[in-house]
């Protein structure tokens, strides 16, 4: 009796319980890593929300499709590559990744921490920016910057400086630790989540964000940027920053 017991248990572990179930194709089952069935992506290119060219003079239409359309695509698509291969890990957020490379398995820590920050950096940046942007901060993250840096001048000066001696790819960011804003930059597509900090604003110094028009003038490029900021969001970001 208590091996048919066994036998009964042994047969639900494995792969033919599902005779036991019938066609109840809402049964779940935990997954491996090792599963061989294809599941669809979860992760998803975000569409830009205003025209390849709307950001022109200051950013390219062309620098805009490509950036978009290719690398952050990629970024996307690599990192629906490594979750597939632990489906576990599709019910987790960008940020519970990044903010728990160390857990991962060994051979995805690497792609992740690239793709997974990749995919949440650009989501961030094409949101930041916009059609009407530019001018002085507004709200609360005015205030803010004036409070931590003196002026908006001398912020944008520092932010540029930071962004500016970055050695290779990048990003410069405005983060918020405890109370403080601070500038930092990362190297690659590195995430600040993934040190604690929150990312309130961040700019791309990687070539690709500014090379066909502004081929090696980065300070060029981090100047103009300044015109497309859409402060309204940065604003939102700061505010949720609060309650993070
Ligand atoms: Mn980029």
């Amino acid at each position: 009796m208590i091996t048919n017991r066994r036998n009964f248990i042994y047969l639900l572990s494995g792969g033919t319980a599902a005779a036991f179930f019938g066609s109840d194709t809402n049964f779940s089952w935990a997954t491996s890593a090792t599963a061989p069935v294809a599941t669809p992506d979860v992760f998803k290119l975000p569409p830009l929300t205003y025209d390849y060219n709307a950001l022109e003079p200051h950013i390219d239409a062309a620098t805009m499709k490509f950036h978009h359309d290719k690398h952050h695509a990629t970024y996307v698509k690599n990192l629906n590559g490594a979750v597939n291969k632990y489906p576990q890990l599709k019910t987790k957020t960008v940020e519970e990744l990044l903010k728990n490379i160390s857990k991962l398995p060994k051979d995805i820590q690497t792609v992740v921490r690239n793709n997974a920050g990749g995919h949440l950096n650009h989501s961030m940046y094409w949101q930041i920016m916009g059609p009407k942007g530019g001018g002085a901060p507004t709200g609360e993250i005015a205030t803010a910057i004036k409070t931590q840096f003196g002026s908006f001048d001398a912020f944008k000066t520092q932010f540029n400086e930071a962004g500016t001696k970055l050695f290779g790819s990048g990003w410069v960011w405005l983060v918020r630790e405890k109370s403080q804003l601070k500038i930092i930059t990362t190297i690659n597509q590195d995430s600040p989540i993934s040190q604690g900090l929150y990312p309130i604003m961040g700019n791309d110094v990687w070539e690709h964000a500014y090379y066909l028009n502004y081929q090696n003038r980065r300070p060029d490029y981090l100047s103009a940027w300044w015109n497309v900021v859409n402060w309204t969001e940065v604003d939102r970001r700061f505010a949720k920053s609060l309650k993070a």
